[in-house]
């Protein structure tokens, strides 16, 4: 089959003919800067149609919504009600982020090989899906519980390596499982 696409960009990678070649939104005098990109709605992106590759990527505003104080303060009034001391310091630090958007639509370029993006399975694919509100496997379900009013306890136990935590979990869940025929709830099974 020849290869005959009109609007082939040059060095524009193959496959992702589901992406725009340019971004929504108003323009800026920084576009020039992401020639080359492809484009996507990002609650309509489906991780599997992202490159499983290194590289950059890039956020920006196709339309605004709430003011900034607004848009701070209403996220604000339903996290705080987990009153979940260490997330809230977190979440407030980087809603504070949000002050500094100004007239540019560009409101973040990340790569790869971020400080979280270190390791060899790095890729656009899972820094998406990492966007994508992916973390520790309990999170949302905390959340939920913290945000419906439940209490919750945390307990903790040091052990001397990586492999001794590591051997020290595998034996609890196992024994976990041998009384209850079930691993704890939010395990993943
Ligand atoms: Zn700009």
């Amino acid at each position: 089959m020849t290869n005959l696409r009109p609007n082939c960009l040059v060095g524009l990678d193959n496959g992702y003919s589901m992406f725009r070649d340019k971004p929504l939104g108003p323009k800026c005098m920084c576009d020039y800067l992401f020639n080359g990109f492809r484009w996507g709605e990002l609650v309509v992106i489906r991780a599997k149609d992202l490159p499983n590759k290194p590289g950059v990527y890039v956020i920006r505003v196709i339309e605004r919504g709430l003011n900034v104080e607004s848009t701070i303060s209403y996220l604000n009034d339903v996290l705080g009600r987990t009153k979940w001391y260490e997330f809230l310091r977190y979440v407030n630090s980087r809603l504070n982020r949000l002050r500094r958007i100004g007239d540019c639509p560009v409101i973040y370029i990340g790569s790869t090989s971020g400080l979280r993006g270190v390791g060899a399975k790095s890729s656009i694919r899972s820094r998406y899906v990492d966007l994508a509100g992916r973390r520790h496997t309990a999170f949302f379900p905390i959340l939920a519980l913290l945000l419906a009013g439940w209490r919750l306890d945390y307990g903790f136990k040091i052990t001397n390596s990586h492999s001794e935590a590591k051997e020290l979990e595998e034996r609890l869940k196992k024994e976990y499982r041998e009384i209850h025929g079930a691993l704890p709830a939010l395990v993943a099974r």
